[in-house]
């Protein structure tokens, strides 16, 4: 398969090439891992391989690849998350289109080509109702079909869901991989290593960290999150209130951060990060530790100062002995 331009997922990449040229493709394929480490582009290429007519498939440049990119070609159907960030499920009577429910008549219809293809982006925001809707389709399609499911994680699919799919795990790029994808759009070098290490391998965090004002809005932030730990004194954890900075992703940036301490103190990595935000090596397991316990309770509304601030109340009873995995194929 023709995977130009596509970074990481060497495996991944090897297998779907090996799945798009056999006889029996499987159903129901989920592409699993974190957002923003390219699972969407590579599942277009596959379906384009599918109905490609060039050589080197996908060519990019048939009729065929480019219906699929401009989503008019006949036998593809993408559904894609609304503005909440859900699958809409639709209505029974008369779905709207792009929810499941216009999904499943679409594939009601005999294909053009002999094959329909689904991209399904976000397959773990689709409603337990949707999904259960979604079953038959995926047990039994009316006709021959490829459903190419998206998800972040395993977490919100419903397991009758999952056991029929094949699924297909794709791990955080490596910082190398973010560094000359961030180099090629134009960053400078030093820049580019500098935001890989704060981004986790996602690119849409790189994409949103090369905005010099949100990076720097966050550095300043872990240099006030380190120095509280220095001293013991939380009233100086700041909020940045710099636009392109939620809690979410402030959040997000934190782990990758000190996850990335802890990995540079394993000796894995060379630090980049400037020295201010580098603590010493016991509390760079304890700030891991709690900002991990506020992502496993953390709300939709919640307040990530506050919440750091009460965990740093209690911050020298947590046991810094305990190791602290340095496994990072789960972040
Ligand atoms: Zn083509």
């Amino acid at each position: 398969m023709n995977f130009s331009g596509i970074k990481g997922h060497e495996k991944q990449r090897a297998f779907l090439n090996r799945l798009s040229r056999s006889e029996s493709i499987p159903h129901a394929i989920l592409l699993s891992g974190q957002s923003g480490i390219g699972k969407r582009m590579i599942a277009e290429r596959f379906i384009k391989s599918l109905y490609c007519t060039g050589e080197h498939k996908p060519c990019l440049e048939c009729s065929a690849c480019r219906q699929i990119a401009a989503g008019s070609f006949p036998d593809y159907v993408l559904l894609n998350r609304d503005e909440k960030g859900k699958i809409p499920v639709g209505l029974r009577d008369k779905p709207a289109d792009g929810t499941v429910r216009w999904l499943i008549e679409k594939m009601t219809r005999v294909p053009v080509s002999g094959r329909t293809a689904v991209l399904i982006d976000g397959v773990n925001t689709i409603s337990d109702a949707g999904q259960n809707a979604l079953l038959k389709t995926i047990e039994e399609p009316y006709s021959e079909a490829v459903i190419v499911m998206l998800s972040e994680g395993r977490s919100g699919i419903l397991p009758t869901i999952l056991s029929r799919c094949m699924d297909i795990t794709f791990n955080p790029l490596a910082d190398q991989d973010v560094t000359s994808i961030l180099i090629s759009s134009g960053v400078r070098e030093s820049t580019a290593e500098l935001i890989a290490a704060m981004s986790g391998g996602s690119m849409d965090s790189a994409l949103r960290l090369k905005d010099e004002k949100v990076m720097l809005g966050l550095l300043d932030f872990a240099e006030s999150l380190t120095s509280a730990v220095k001293t013991g004194n939380s009233n100086r954890l700041f909020v940045t209130e710099s636009a392109g900075i939620d809690d979410d992703f402030l959040l997000t940036v934190l782990v990758n951060i000190y996850s990335y301490n802890l990995r540079v103190q394993a000796g894995i990595r060379d630090s980049i990060l400037p020295e201010k935000v580098v603590p010493d090596a016991e509390d760079a397991g304890r700030i891991v530790k709690i900002l991990l316990a506020i992502r496993r309770g953390g709300s939709n509304n919640l307040n990530i100062k506050n919440m750091l601030k009460g965990m740093l109340y209690s911050y020298r009873e947590i046991d810094a002995s305990l190791p602290v995995s340095t496994d990072f194929s789960w972040l």
